[in-house]
């Protein structure tokens, strides 16, 4: 690893300020630190922000509309232990407690989590320089790509494995960049959307942009959070998903599902969430939504059995939602 210094900031100016033009952000460093073992990157600085919200550094803020406020310094633990995320973003909680294990999640920020790099174990390897790395080819399509997507917009098949924007993206939240949009909030769409167009992104954000906060709307009062990993502990996810909505009289309303692990961005289809609507979730149409969101799947030679994992994840995930 290189030699860097290390600042600590009190406010996201002076976090940005003190960036420079090779500095990184720090949240709890087991991306980034990693990546720097790795030589591949090799910042000058790292700046930690601890309280970026005032106040809100430890703990989801309730609006009187149902909406929350997440600081992005929260970690996964605070998260998934929140008694306002767990009643307003079950989804969420879920999603936050299911990340790596205890120690990782006592550090892990929600800001981190989002903006993880790419899992892809070519773009991990250090002698190996694939096209997101900057070089020519990627390796997966022609080789290991058993943990890869389904689909993309691009050549680069790395999925998004952040537990966490997949239950924001079926929650509708936004994130809030100090230095983007003039502070206006961005979908989670939006947050991805460059990795699905660009195979050298691994999110929209650009460098030195510092996300401050997630705002996680009421509207939607049920969700809920399911993963398949090959291992209960310490692993990611094989196809993560997450649904939210509101039942009324035995039907579905707002509905939205997200599927992570299977495309750069979180994969949601407008379609199905529009199928679903004023729907009773029954075996029929939670298989009917199902295909029309694994519709267009492109397997490759070791990911097919993403397909059925994938539409079994999303019947079941449809169907607690329903309980
Ligand atoms: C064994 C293992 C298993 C794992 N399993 C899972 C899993 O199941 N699900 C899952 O979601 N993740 C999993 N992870 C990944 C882990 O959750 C992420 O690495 C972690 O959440 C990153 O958060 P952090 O705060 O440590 O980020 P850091 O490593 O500090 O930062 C990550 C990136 O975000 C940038 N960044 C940090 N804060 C900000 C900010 N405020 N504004 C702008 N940029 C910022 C950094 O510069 C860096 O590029 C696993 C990791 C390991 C090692
Ligand atoms: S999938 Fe992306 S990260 Fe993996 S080898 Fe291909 S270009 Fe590189």
């Amino acid at each position: 690893m290189n030699s860097f210094r290390y600042i600590t900031a009190t406010t996201p100016p002076e976090a940005i300020a003190a960036r420079g033009a090779n500095g990184r952000y720090l949240g709890g460093g087991i991306d980034l630190l990693g990546e720097m073992k790795e030589y591949i990157v090799s910042p000058d600085i790292l700046v930690a922000l601890r309280d970026p919200v005032p106040g809100q550094a430890h703990a989801a803020t309730a609006l009187p509309d149902g909406s929350l406020i997440l600081s992005g310094a929260m970690t996964m633990a605070e998260i998934a232990a929140s008694p306002e995320v767990q009643r307003a973003a079950p989804a969420l909680a879920a999603a936050a407690g299911e990340v790596g294990s205890p120690q990782i999640r006592n550090v892990a920020t929600l800001a981190g989590n989002l903006l993880q790099h790419s899992r892809c174990w070519y773009y991990r390897q250090p002698d190996v320089v694939c096209l997101k790395r900057g070089g020519t080819v990627c390796y997966a399509r022609e080789g290991e790509n058993k943990y890869l997507s389904l689909f993309s917009g691009c050549e680069c098949i790395s999925p998004v494995v952040s537990n966490t924007s997949v239950a924001l993206a079926a929650l509708g939240a936004q994130v809030v960049f100090a230095n983007r949009n003039d502070g206006q909030p961005m979908s989670i769409h939006d947050l991805y959307h460059q990795a699905w167009t660009d195979p050298h992104a691994h999110n929209s954000a650009h460098p030195g942009d510092y996300l401050v906060s997630v705002q996680v709307p009421g509207r939607r009062s049920r969700s809920v959070y399911r993963q398949v990993s090959e291992r209960r502990e310490f692993d990611w996810a094989l196809v993560s998903c997450a649904a939210a909505g509101n039942i009324r009289d035995g039907k579905i309303h707002d509905a939205r599902v997200a599927l992570g692990a299977i495309s750069p961005l979180p994969h949601m289809v407008t379609a199905a969430n529009e199928y679903l609507e004023g729907k009773a979730l029954d075996e029929t149409t939670v298989a009917h939504a199902a295909d029309l969101i694994l519709q267009g799947a492109k397997p490759l030679a070791q990911n097919g059995y993403k397909v059925p994992l994938a539409h079994t994840l999303i019947r079941r995930t449809l169907l607690e939602l329903n309980s």
